[in-house]
């Protein structure tokens, strides 16, 4: 998976090696992610390690290689990297908008594709994208943002298409506010406006996205692909 080490990564990463796989997550900084690594043992939990940036085609590639290289051919894939870099359009840089398209958008292009040759020819497979609430309701200040997770739900409906025949599933988990850094960093009074509007009236814990995650992830789940699972609290019901 991508973005293993971040927030609720490390919640798909845990929830997937307790239930038995083995899992490897990318990194750019050697010695956080060592630290991570080293950490999650202490819970008694194997996490594999692959150095790269999931913006870069050519670093998915490595990665890629890496992984295969020390846990064999990757079956399930989850597609979490993500960041934002907020403000509203009519300021928004090149580079804004050009950083959150690459990391969470292309990264979907260049870290799938490297991977979904072999579930091909294996006949199985589970491509799973973390996109976002803000995806499918747009948010004041995330046009970057938006646009990469709406763009992921068209990546995920076409590739689940090509590839039912092959026993390959594609689907999208949207996580609504989740208590992780990502959501920590904004300011208190902006945080609390938010709780306000979840009817559970609280933000969500990164397990409750790794477990819906999970469910994607069995043989059973086979019939299900080109779905989009909405993980928020309710604070949004449409599609
Ligand atoms: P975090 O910031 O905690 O973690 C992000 C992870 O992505 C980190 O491991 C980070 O690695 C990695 N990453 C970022 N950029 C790159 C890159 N270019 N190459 C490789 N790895 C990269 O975020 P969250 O856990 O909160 O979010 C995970 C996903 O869930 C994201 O896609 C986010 O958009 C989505 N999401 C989050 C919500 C929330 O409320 N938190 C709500 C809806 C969706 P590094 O340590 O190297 O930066």
């Amino acid at each position: 998976m991508t973005g293993g080490t971040g927030g609720i990564g490390t919640a798909i990463c845990k929830r997937l090696a307790l239930a038995g796989h083995r899992v490897a997550t990318n990194y750019r900084n050697e010695e956080k992610a060592r630290e991570w690594q080293e950490k999650l043992r202490g819970e008694g939990l194997d996490i594999a390690l692959a150095k790269g940036d999931v913006a870069s085609a050519d670093d998915a590639a490595a990665m890629v290689q890496e992984v295969e290289r020390q846990l064999g051919p990757v079956d399930i894939l989850v597609n979490n990297a993500g960041i934002t870099r907020d403000t509203t359009f009519h300021k928004m840089t090149s580079q804004q908008w050009t950083e959150v398209i690459c990391t969470n958008l292309n990264s979907c292009f260049n870290v799938t594709r490297p991977v979904i040759e072999g579930m091909r020819a294996r006949k199985w497979g589970r491509i799973v994208q973390i996109a976002s609430i803000n995806g499918q309701k747009g948010q004041y200040g995330q046009a970057n943002y938006a646009a990469a997770k709406a763009g992921m739900h068209g990546f995920t409906i076409s590739l689940a298409q090509e590839n039912a025949k092959f026993g390959i599933t594609v689907n999208t988990v949207s996580p609504g506010y989740i208590g992780t850094d990502m959501v920590m960093a904004v300011p208190e009074d902006v945080r609390n406006k938010i709780v306000a509007q979840i009817p559970t009236g609280r933000l969500g814990e990164p397990d409750e996205i790794a477990y819906a995650v999970s469910f994607f992830l069995p043989d059973e789940a086979g019939w299900i692909t080109g779905a989009n699972l909405s993980a928020n609290g309710g604070q949004y019901m449409g599609w």
